[in-house]
This record gives structure tokens, C-alpha cells and sequence, in this order.
């Protein structure tokens, strides 16, 4: 479980980026983290893992209190927390396989990581892992051979293999093409569950975080203005989140992903 507490960030020119946020995150929930660019969203996510110092308040996961750590015990810290970023963040030079296996280098001696041997049942996890998302027979394709789907499962894979109690997402879908987009927000939602993983996505795009996301915080100007489920999503919240901005246009977009997906499903199963 992931405690934000009364959580505040005052950067040094002055910005303002946090204002007393506050909320939980049960394990094996998956929270959509929504709001205009500025919002805070990105400011909220790195101040979970402490890449972005908080100014007051705590962030605590399973109980032990992430902001109150010195710096070695930070580190070990953060091991805990995987984070798939949206640029993937990969090793272009290096295989598929040695891209997941980086994931353990917080476990492995830095001698044993420098010749690159990793344990074996290193290597037996990280084969079930890129089974598991879908690209055991790229094991030993380089990096940069990929497509930009099969890149954000590497990151997937790679954060798992941390072994991480919980997922820190920063716009997964932002470089993908639609129907890449909802796979990947598919499996990262099933494998949540599975896992019994908590997990914070920072999306910027509405539709999709309705359709995937078991609950949606809406962050303007630092302050959470909604928490709760998509569903409760309607037009008021909308306004509140984004103003007067035209979010009208998402709406439709989602109506037609969900008709789009349908027709997918139908042919898969041969009804059309
Ligand atoms: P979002 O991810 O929702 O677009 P950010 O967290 O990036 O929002 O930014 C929130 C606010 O904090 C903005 O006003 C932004 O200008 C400011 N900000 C973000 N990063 C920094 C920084 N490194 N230094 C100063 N101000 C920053």
C-alpha cells in the first residue's frame, strides 16, 4: 500500500508544483494520475521515489516511510519502486534479455553485473517475464531492433524484474499509436492484478485512463480537485480539471476506441 501524506513542493524559483496532496493507494489498485500540462503530475510521481525532493509532507509504502530514509537506505529503498518511463529508457546496444536483467542490478555484486553474469534464477525470471509480456522469441534482439510497443514491454519487464511492491508510470502510451496504446495499458492492468501490485499512472490522455483504470485522480494547479471512479467522471469534474478546454473531443475518441476494440474482439472470435 502507498500513503501520500499531506504532500507539498515549492521548487527553488518559486513554483508552487504540489499543494497538501493526499491519498492511498490499496495494493493491486491501479491509479490514473489526470490534468491540464502543469498540473503537478509529473512533480507528484517523482516526489514518490524521491528524485524530486518533497518540501513537507511524507510518502509511505508498506509502512516504511520513504521520505524519512538517508541516502544509502534511499537506494535500497527505491529497488522497491519500478518506474516505466515513456521514452522506455532502454540500453539501445544491449539484447532484450540484458535490458530486463538490468532491472536486477540493484541485487547483483557490481563485479558479477560488470561481467554481466547474473545468477540463474536471475535469468530463469527474466525469461518468464518477457513471456509474459510478450517477447520471448526477441530475447536476443538488440534494443534499438524494436518497435515502440515491444520497447514499453522491455520497460515493463525490466521494472518486474526488480521485483518492485510498487509501479510508478510515467505516460506510458505518450509515443504510441492507439491500438499499441491499449495494449500496453491492458497488460500493465492485468499484471497489477496479478501481482497484487499497486501502481500510479501519469496519463494525459483521458479516454484511455477511463477505459483501463480502476480510479482516476484529477490533479489543476497542485491540489487533487477529484478522486474517485472513472465513472464519476462527468462533465462538471471535467471542467474543474481542465477548465474550459475542450475535453469534449476526448470523449468521442473513447466511444470510438471501445467500438473499435469491440470490432477487434468480434473478429478474433470469428463473429464478423
Ligand atoms: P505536469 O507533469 O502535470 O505537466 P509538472 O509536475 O511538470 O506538471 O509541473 C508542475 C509545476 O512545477 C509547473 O508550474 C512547472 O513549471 C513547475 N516545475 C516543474 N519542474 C520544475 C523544476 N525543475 N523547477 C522549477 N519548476 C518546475
Amino acid at each position: 500500500m502507498l500513503t501520500v501524506e499531506k504532500l507539498t513542493k515549492t521548487y527553488k524559483t518559486g513554483d508552487k508544483a504540489l499543494s497538501d496532496v493526499s491519498f492511498t493507494v490499496p495494493k493491486g489498485q491501479v491509479v490514473g494520475l489526470i490534468g491540464p500540462s502543469g498540473a503537478g503530475k509529473s512533480t507528484l510521481i517523482r516526489c514518490v521515489n524521491r528524485l524530486v525532493e518533497p518540501t513537507t509532507g511524507a510518502v509511505l509504502l508498506n509502512n516504511l516511510d520513504i521520505t524519512a530514509l538517508p541516502g544509502g537506505q534511499l537506494r535500497r529503498a527505491r529497488r522497491r519502486i519500478g518506474m516505466i518511463f515513456q521514452e522506455y529508457a532502454l540500453v539501445e546496444r544491449l539484447t532484450v534479455m540484458e535490458n530486463v536483467l538490468s532491472g536486477r542490478l540493484g541485487y547483483v555484486p557490481f563485479w558479477r553485473s560488470f561481467l554481466r553474469r547474473f545468477p540463474a534464477a536471475d535469468i530463469e525470471n527474466a525469461f518468464r517475464l518477457l513471456d509474459r509480456v510478450g517477447l520471448m522469441e526477441h530475447a536476443d534482439k538488440r534494443a534499438d531492433a524494436l518497435s515502440g510497443g515491444q520497447r514499453q514491454r522491455v520497460g515493463i519487464a525490466r521494472a518486474l524484474a526488480q521485483e518492485p511492491e510498487l509501479l510508478l508510470i510515467d505516460e506510458p502510451t505518450a509515443s504510441l499509436d492507439p491500438k499499441t496504446s491499449r495494449q500496453i495499458m491492458r497488460l500493465i492492468v492485468e499484471i497489477c492484478a496479478e501481482r497484487d501490485l499497486p501502481a500510479i499512472i501519469n496519463i494525459h490522455d483521458v479516454a484511455l485512463a477511463r477505459q483501463f483504470v480502476q480510479r482516476i485522480i484529477g490533479l489543476r494547479a497542485g491540489r487533487v480537485v477529484f478522486d474517485g471512479p472513472p465513472d464519476a467522471l462527468d462533465t462538471a469534474v471535467l471542467t474543474t480539471i481542465y477548465g474550459e478546454e475542450d475535453w469534449t473531443a476526448m470523449r468521442k475518441a473513447a466511444e470510438e476506441d471501445r467500438d473499435a476494440e469491440r470490432d477487434e474482439a468480434e473478429r478474433m472470435v470469428g463473429l464478423v
